[in-house]
């Protein structure tokens, strides 16, 4: 909020780029403390409460696993522990390329492997991509 220390970034020509990684990582932030304020610290699946320092491990998941979907009343979120977290993308193996390239149907991944996975994979997910 008020932690940033450059108060004049006039005349730097790396600008742009860094601005909108910052843009973006605010944004990131910004639903993960609002998901905070609207949920308990509780893994949602695995039940352990989380505070203080180890709140960090507290991470927000996207139920239809699309960044870009926060809704003001959380209910796109879920909060996870790491753990869990990583255990629920394991799930749906599927669902990790998702997360990270987002087709543009947003189609429940199928149970049974479709000849469309190798497209998935080779359509590799934009590097850089947050997990959470
Ligand atoms: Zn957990
Ligand atoms: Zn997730």
């Amino acid at each position: 909020m008020s932690s940033d220390k450059s108060p004049t970034n006039a005349g730097k020509p790396t600008g742009v780029l860094a601005e909108i990684l910052r843009e973006q990582e605010i944004r990131q932030r910004g639903y993960r403390e609002q998901a905070l304020k609207i949920y308990p610290h509780v893994c949602a699946s695995c039940g352990r409460e989380f505070s203080g320092k180890r709140l960090r491990e507290l991470t927000v998941h996207h139920r239809d696993h699309n960044h870009d979907n926060n809704p003001p009343d959380g209910s796109n979120w879920e909060l996870l522990c790491v753990y869990c977290h990583d255990h629920e993308h394991e799930k749906s193996l599927i669902g990790k390329y998702y997360e990270g390239q987002r087709p543009p149907d947003a189609q429940p991944p199928p149970l049974v492997s479709n000849p469309f996975d190798k497209l998935d994979s080779l359509l590799k997910p934009k590097q850089g991509e947050q997990k959470s």
